[in-house]
């Protein structure tokens, strides 16, 4: 039988239903996963992504970008290949995909994790007969602490500044990372401050449902700005944006957090390890509750959980790198800054209402 998925040069394929997964060069149907800017790229024909990550992927996109939402759970036909989005736990509106073919079924796990996030849907396993899997952190070294106990060394770190009247500069990922963190912390201790780029995720995040704390921008001057938390991206430490800020006290979030010398190599005196992705316990609960006999490791350190699923019993394996595959990398980051509209084919999306086509 023929596989379900397969990787092109174009990113992950569906031959079947002639539709790509996440794919890093522009085709002319695109599932998107979620919208961090390694999976959700300008350019696509078509989109179809999970409903809650409309706003934010229109954010970043385009808001005229020929996008299909489908909720989670609903099911759709492309081809004969029943496509279904599950949630992820990843950041908000991130999703599982899963496909359905004359019997056999497929998930592409996308980005995920298993630890609970107020700012997204929890993880919803899905059995399947082959299970595609992220590994970003797939090594054993890889354990996170429980979430109360990294906001209780931020809060600390935070309120520890304020008495000094210095201000807490957090750098961290503007979407998924920031907001995640704003749910997270004390916002008594005083103001919070984003950057602008984590400001307009923060609306989106807001519009979607999601709680947060009152965030200010820093031109709009809150009092106690010298007691504040201030959340940016790590792109703009390098840059003048954070010269305003009078002598701060500067860390990062972030699960690379947790390598013996990354902290000071990045030359900050706080790192907090705290990651979006599975660490190894959750790829193996991940892993264990699909019920798949194999497993595809995608996306992160790929030989060894490859061996150590083999070494179990599992029929596991790897995509074969492709060309593609260095470009995607090389090109991750944080997307503010793309050129939105221009690169986007056909401005509204009317055509992709109500049919039962997928169209993205
Ligand atoms: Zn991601
Ligand atoms: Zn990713």
């Amino acid at each position: 039988m023929q596989d379900l998925v397969i990787q092109r040069p174009e990113g992950l394929y569906c031959p079947a239903g002639d539709f790509y997964i996440d794919p890093h060069r522009k085709v002319e149907r695109a599932v998107i996963t979620h919208a961090h800017a390694d999976h959700a790229r300008t350019g696509h024909a078509h989109y179809l992504a999970a409903t809650p990550s409309e706003g934010v992927l229109r954010a970043r996109l385009g808001q005229g970008v020929a996008l299909q939402s489908l909720d989670y759970g609903a099911q759709i036909s492309h081809h004969g290949v029943r496509v279904s989005l599950h949630p992820a736990g990843h950041v908000l509106g991130s999703a599982q995909v899963r496909l359905e073919h004359r019997g056999q079924i497929w998930v592409v796990s996308g980005d995920y994790k298993i630890a609970a996030d107020p700012t997204c849907a929890a993880f919803e396993s899905q059995r399947c007969d082959v299970f595609i899997t992220e590994s970003t952190f797939g090594l054993p070294i890889y354990r996170w602490q429980p979430d109360a106990q990294v906001f209780a060394g931020i809060n600390a770190w935070w309120a520890a500044n304020a008495a000094q009247n210095r201000t807490s500069v957090l750098l961290c990922y503007s979407f998924g990372k920031a907001q995640r963190i704003l749910s997270g912390v004390d916002a008594s201790i005083a103001p919070i401050v984003v950057h602008c780029a984590v400001q307009t995720l923060n609306h989106a995040y807001r519009a979607a449902g999601v709680k947060l704390p009152d965030t200010h921008l820093a031109s709009g001057n809150p009092s106690d700005m010298n007691r504040a938390l201030v959340l940016c991206p790590p792109g703009a430490a390098a840059g003048p944006w954070l010269k305003q800020f009078d002598h701060p006290s500067i860390a990062f979030a972030s699960g690379w957090m947790l390598l013996r010398g990354a902290k000071k190599r990045a030359g900050y005196a706080q790192g907090f390890v705290l990651s979006d992705h599975a660490d190894w316990p959750g790829l193996m609960t991940a892993i264990e509750a699909s019920g798949a006999s194999r497993i595809i490791v995608n996306h992160g350190s790929v030989p060894v959980l490859v061996r150590y699923l083999s070494e179990r019993g599992l029929d596991a394996q790897a995509f074969k790198k492709e060309a593609g595959e260095r470009a995607m990398h090389d090109e991750s980051g944080d997307a503010a800054g793309l050129g939105f509209f221009d690169a986007v084919s056909g401005s509204d999306s009317g055509a992709a209402g109500d049919s039962p086509e997928v169209k993205a």
